[in-house]
Parts: structure tokens; C-alpha cells; sequence
């Protein structure tokens, strides 16, 4: 028996008529059941929003650093049930879902730290021209208004927390809207942020449902939307609001690069192990997963054979289970779709090293090389346990591979080069280069997003920030 979840309105518990389930992938079964906001709710939620706007911008820095430091300290404090909740609905290893309680506490901690110290200032002279002879212009940041956020299903909680955090930090109302598949992590935080003195009407958040949304995303109120989701649904949101401020976190076809130089046992060991958790890791449901493996001729060899055997090392099964790596997609859909890819690909000509299997929700994690050009999983983000390994000769090839994709988030670059990693940062057309890792590495508070398809913007708890405020400039005369 599973009560009933609210949503979070204005800073309070509220329900409405309809509820909707949340199921687990694994076991199928009933994890909760949420309840749906009114549209008459929802725009109590946007009202308060909007009439609160501006005394949230203008309530103290320390009252809000506050507030965030609580939920940061909070969501240490809950990790274990939290991680067990995340593990649930998304179907996500429990050891995985632990480490991301964690990195919501940090993004609520970063941006308690920004909240303090944020401000976009600078001075400028403007008598550098006779026409600014005593005058100067001082900067500063100011809330471009209301937030609406939206978030995926693959990091529940803390793609949810890289909305919310940022724009407490920034003084900015937030409206969240979690993913209908996973929307209970999401409403955690707002357990911790009702226990903060935050303004009511500061934040609301409400697991609308996807056909309500196109209203919400055209109310005027609603200057900025931060979306982080698929490319098919950030686009066609963008193009319907162009002149709103969207930031939009979208997918990606990472890449890992392994040069010639990354050549002894032990370099070849670490790549090999990084590219197969990191293609596995949450089902390879992340948006910065490794999809591709592009390995010089003189390693190539060496290589592949350690990326199959890491590969086949990953423990699959139970979430429940600390042993586990790999856990179950977030539906059998998602599951027999990578299926299809996975068959289009070997029926055109790819070869499969292991893995291609499906059970239920769940994928193998596999393998391939030899990929057709132009077979899906070739040029789509697979956003499952699939990896393809590709044989260049020489960076400017294995760099021309990593371009050669519609998508541009992160690429990583197994080097010891520093030579080429600076070649590697002037040459990817991505948002970020990490070298001697996978693309997956990301800090909570680094600024992360796209290039090309992948998105527009960045996060990260300073980025954000950014994005949800405009630069203002103040101008004094007679100086
Ligand atoms: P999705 O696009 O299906 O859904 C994302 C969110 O948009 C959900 O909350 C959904 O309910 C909402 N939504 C759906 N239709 C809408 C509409 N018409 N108007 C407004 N909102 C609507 O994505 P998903 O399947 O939940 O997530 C997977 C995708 O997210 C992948 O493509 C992945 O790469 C991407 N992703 C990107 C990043 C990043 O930071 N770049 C991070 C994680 C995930």
C-alpha cells in the first residue's frame, strides 16, 4: 500500500483530482503514486511566482545560502533513503543512486557558496572617450524573472537540483516540472525546501503532465526555461517560445579518443575499465555516456580485447544490490528500442563482440565494431549499455570522427600529450574535452553543455546562474 505523493505549490504540500504511477523497470512494481496538479493549481503556482519576484531577488544573500545549505546538509542526512527512492523509480544501481544524493548535495552546497559571493559586477571607465569624460559604469546581475524547469528522467534528483539550486542562488523563482517517469526524487527537494524560511511562492514544484505543458511554456510570466532533455522536445519547445531565454541541455554521441601515445599496459588497463563503466554506467542512460570508441591504429589492438573483457566484467541485475553496475532501463520500450538499433546495425554489417541481448527492461551491455556509416546507432544517441570501438590513423582522423556527429557535449581524450590536449580543445567541437578520462566526467560545477545539437547554454551552479540573470548597467556622471 503506497500513499499518495503531493506536489509542492507555492512552498506547500497540495494535491489535485488525478494521480498518476510510478513503477519500477526492475520488478514492476508500484513504487508510488503521484498526484497531478489542477490547471487551476498550476496557476496559483505561476501567480505566486510572479507576484514574489521581486522580493526574492531582493531577500538577503545569506537568508538564501541559508536555505540551500539546509537542503545540501538534508540530502546528505537522507542519502541512504533517498538512493533507495532514486534506485526505485528510475531502476538505477544503488551504488550509482548513492553517489547522486551526493552530487545534489554539493550542487545545493556550490551554489549556497555562489549565492554568497555572486553578484556580476565590474566597473568600467568610460573616459576613454571624450563623450564618457567623467562617467563610469558599474555591472551587476539581476534576476531575468520567473524559472521554469524541466528535467529528465535519468538523473532524478540531481538534474531536478541544477535547476532548483541555481536559481535560489540567483534570487530567481523556480517552477520545476520533474519527469513523469521519475518524478518522486524531484519532490524530496521540495521536503527539504519547506523546511527553509524561502519566501512561499519562491518555488513550486509540479509533475504536470507532458499535454499541459505547451500552456506553461508559452505563459509570459515565464521569461526563462531551463530545459535539459531530448533534442526532439528542447527544439520544438525553443521554436515556440524564440523570444523567451532557453538554456537547453540536450543529448550527445560521446566520444572516447584513445591517441597513440596512451600505449603501456597500464594506460591501456585504465582506459579500457573507464570506457566500460562509463558506457554502462546507469544503462548508458546518461546524455555524456560513452557511445564511441575511436582508437589509434597503434593501440587499437591492444585495446579492443581489454574494453570487451571490462565490459563483460560490468555485474548486471538487481539495483538492490550493492554488487550491481548495471541495472534495467527505465522501460522494456526503452530496452527493445536500443534492441532494434543494435540488430539494424549488425544486420547491416556490424560485429558483434558481446552482449545484444535483451530481458524485459534490462540490455546486455555490448559491444560492436565495424559500424556502417549510416545505421542508426552510428549517428543517434543510443542512450543505452551499446558501445561501438572504430580503428583512425592519427589524431587529425581520430578528432575529424569524434566532429563527424550532429551532437557536440563532452568528448574525453586518452593522452599524456600536453600538446595535444591543447590541439584536442582548440579542434572538438564540443562543450567540454576531458583529457585522459572518458567524456562522462563532470563536476557539478563546471560550466557543462553543448555545442551543435546538444544544446544551447550551460549549467553548472555559476553558468546557471548566469543564464537566469541579465547583465545591468549603472552609469554615473560628474565624476
Ligand atoms: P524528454 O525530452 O522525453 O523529457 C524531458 C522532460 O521534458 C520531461 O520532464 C518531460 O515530461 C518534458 N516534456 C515532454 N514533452 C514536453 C512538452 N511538450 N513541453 C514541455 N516539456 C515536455 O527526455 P528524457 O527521456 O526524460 O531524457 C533523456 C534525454 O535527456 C536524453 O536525450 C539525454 O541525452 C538528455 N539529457 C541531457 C543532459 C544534458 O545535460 N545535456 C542531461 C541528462 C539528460
Amino acid at each position: 500500500m503506497t500513499s499518495t505523493h503531493a506536489f509542492w505549490l507555492a512552498g506547500r504540500q497540495a494535491t489535485g483530482d488525478d494521480t498518476f504511477d510510478v513503477t519500477s523497470s526492475w520488478d514492476g512494481r508500484l513504487v508510488g503514486t503521484v498526484s497531478v496538479p489542477t490547471d487551476a493549481q498550476v496557476e496559483e503556482a505561476v501567480a505566486a511566482a510572479y507576484a514574489v519576484r521581486d522580493e526574492f531577488a531582493a531577500t538577503p544573500a545569506h537568508v538564501r545560502a541559508a536555505a540551500l545549505d539546509h537542503v545540501a546538509k538534508r540530502l546528505v542526512e537522507r542519502t541512504e533513503e533517498i538512493g533507495r527512492l532514486i534506485s526505485a523509480e528510475n531502476g538505477k544501481p544503488i551504488k550509482w543512486a548513492r553517489g547522486e544524493v551526493g552530487r545534489a548535495a554539493s550542487v545545493f552546497r556550490f551554489a549556497a557558496e555562489e549565492a554568497r559571493r555572486f553578484n556580476g559586477g565590474d566597473a568600467q571607465r568610460l573616459d576613454t572617450d571624450a563623450g564618457g569624460q567623467g562617467r563610469l559604469a558599474l555591472t551587476r546581475r539581476f534576476p531575468r524573472g520567473v524559472v521554469l524547469g524541466i528535467a529528465p528522467f535519468n538523473f532524478p534528483l540531481n538534474l531536478c537540483a541544477h535547476k532548483v539550486a541555481p536559481a535560489i542562488a540567483a534570487g530567481a523563482p523556480i517552477i520545476l516540472k520533474p519527469a513523469p517517469a521519475t518524478p518522486l526524487s524531484g519532490l524530496v527537494i521540495g521536503e527539504l525546501l519547506a523546511e527553509t524560511d524561502l519566501p512561499a511562492g519562491s518555488w513550486s514544484i509540479l509533475p504536470v503532465p507532458n499535454d499541459k505543458m505547451p500552456a506553461l511554456v508559452q505563459d509570459e510570466r515565464l521569461p526563462v526555461i531551463s530545459f535539459t532533455g531530448s533534442e526532439k522536445v528542447g527544439y520544438a519547445i525553443m521554436d515556440s517560445v524564440p523570444r523567451k531565454h532557453c538554456t537547453l541541455e540536450l543529448g550527445g554521441n560521446g566520444a572516447a579518443v584513445v591517441l597513440g601515445d596512451y600505449a603501456s599496459d597500464a594506460d591501456l588497463d585504465w582506459a579500457a575499465n573507464r570506457i566500460a563503466t562509463f558506457s554502462n554506467y546507469q544503462g548508458g542512460q546518461s546524455c555524456i555516456s560513452v557511445q564511441r570508441v575511436i582508437a589509434d591504429a597503434a593501440v587499437y589492438d591492444r585495446l579492443l580485447p581489454r574494453v570487451v573483457a571490462a565490459v563483460e566484467a560490468q555485474v548486471t541485475g538487481d539495483p538492490n544490490d550493492d554488487k550491481t553496475d548495471v541495472g534495467p532501463l527505465v522501460s522494456e520500450d526503452a530496452a527493445k528500442r536500443v534492441e532494434s538499433w543494435v540488430t539494424e546495425a549488425v544486420e547491416a554489417g556490424a560485429t558483434l563482440l558481446t552482449g545484444g541481448v535483451r530481458d524485459g527492461a534490462s540490455y546486455a551491455p555490448t559491444v560492436l565494431t565495424d559500424l556502417p556509416a549510416d545505421v542508426t546507432l552510428a549517428h543517434e544517441e543510443v542512450f543505452g549499455p551499446v558501445l561501438s570501438v572504430q580503428k583512425v590513423d592519427g589524431e587529425a582522423e581520430a578528432f575529424a570522427a569524434v566532429n563527424d556527429s550532429k551532437y557536440g557535449l563532452q568528448a574525453g581524450v586518452f593522452t599524456h600529450d600536453l600538446q595535444a590536449a591543447f590541439r584536442a580543445h582548440r579542434a572538438l567541437e564540443v562543450g567540454g574535452v576531458i583529457i585522459g578520462d572518458v567524456p562522462s566526467y563532470r563536476a557539478d560545477q563546471m560550466p557543462y553543455g553543448g555545442a551543435k545539437q546538444s544544446g544551447v547554454g550551460r549549467e553548472g551552479v555559476r553558468s546557471a546562474m548566469e543564464d537566469y540573470t541579465y547583465e545591468r548597467v549603472l552609469v554615473l556622471t560628474g565624476l
